[in-house]
């Protein structure tokens, strides 16, 4: 193996394999000093309607220019940082990047529409998150129904009382909650109608599933069941091909997220596209 395919292949290395731990450490110190450096940024992806295809959101996604390893995407660096305790350092970086992003992209003839912002589980729990949220929509000049957090179902089920107050204070604020990755974790039915939600988001394995009989088209009829008598919007995310969308669609789901319609952009390449 060459220096950098096996540097490229560190992410599947589990513990167990020799070499493992030593990288580990390096990427986490390499992380510490991205923060300092700045080689963390965000692109964001569009999100559209099924019915129409106009645009209705953007999801805030973290990218990292590692200086010998180009651009290092997320799955192999938010794990790390979750253990480092780095999560919430990146955490406040995206969502003010994000925040101040919306507001530019917004100024420069982007349609109103919300921006996502992934939050960890580290970030969720700490209890500055309230405040933070709403000191970076107070700085950025962001109108609160113009954010969205998304959460997973593993941190809405960890700590059910607190969760259930925390969404409802950003709720009375105006900030729109999403879970993420639905259907792959374990929510329970009777928290979630207790839960302050907007909306859910189908995870990408069952629209990749949709393509094949299988149990998957009956799944994603009874989550996007579920998500009506709530009242919450859904999203399929991972959305490919335009079979995928017209099977989402005649399935009764909103919104889609995908490949098909754009990969996550920088700024500038989102204006260029979407300004009206
Ligand atoms: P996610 O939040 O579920 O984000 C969707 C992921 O699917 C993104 O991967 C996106 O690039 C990818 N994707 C979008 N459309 C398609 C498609 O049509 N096909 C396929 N195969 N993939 C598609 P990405 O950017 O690599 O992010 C991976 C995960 O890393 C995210 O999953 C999220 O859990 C986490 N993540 C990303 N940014 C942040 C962040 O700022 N903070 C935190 N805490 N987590 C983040
Ligand atoms: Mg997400
Ligand atoms: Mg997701
Ligand atoms: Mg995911």
């Amino acid at each position: 193996l060459s220096r950098s395919e096996g540097e490229r292949r560190l992410a599947v290395y589990s513990p167990r394999q020799p070499g493992a731990s030593l990288r580990r450490l390096t990427l986490e110190s390499q992380l510490r000093l991205a923060l300092q450096r700045r080689e963390l940024f965000a692109v964001y992806q569009p999100q559209v309607a099924l019915a129409d295809g106009r645009l209705v959101g953007l999801e805030a996604l973290v990218r990292w220019r590692h200086p010998e390893r180009g651009v290092v995407p997320p799955g192999e660096f938010i794990p790390v940082a979750e253990e480092a305790g780095l999560i919430a350092a990146i955490g406040d970086f995206m969502l003010r990047e994000s925040c101040q992003a919306a507001v530019r992209m917004h100024a420069a003839g982007l349609p109103p529409v919300p921006v996502s912002v992934n939050i960890a589980t580290g970030q969720l729990r700490r209890a500055d998150f309230l405040p933070q949220v709403l000191s970076e929509l107070e700085s950025s000049g962001l109108a609160p129904a113009l954010l969205e957090i998304e959460i997973t179902e593993s941190m809405l089920m960890a700590d059910v009382q607190s969760t259930i107050s925390l969404l409802a204070a950003l709720r009375e604020r105006g900030v729109r909650v999403a879970i993420d990755d639905f259907g792959t974790g374990y929510s329970s039915l009777a928290y979630l109608g207790r839960l302050s939600l907007d909306r859910l988001k189908i995870d990408q394995s069952f629209v990749r599933d949709l393509r094949v009989p299988g149990p998957a088209e009956g799944i994603v009829r009874t989550v996007i069941a579920l998500a009506r008598s709530l009242r919450l919007n859904t999203l399929a995310e991972g959305v490919e091909q335009a079979e995928d969308a017209e099977r989402l669609r005649a399935l009764g789901c909103d919104d889609a997220q995908g490949y098909l319609y754009d990969r996550p952009l920088a700024e500038a390449d989102l204006l260029a596209k979407y300004r009206t």
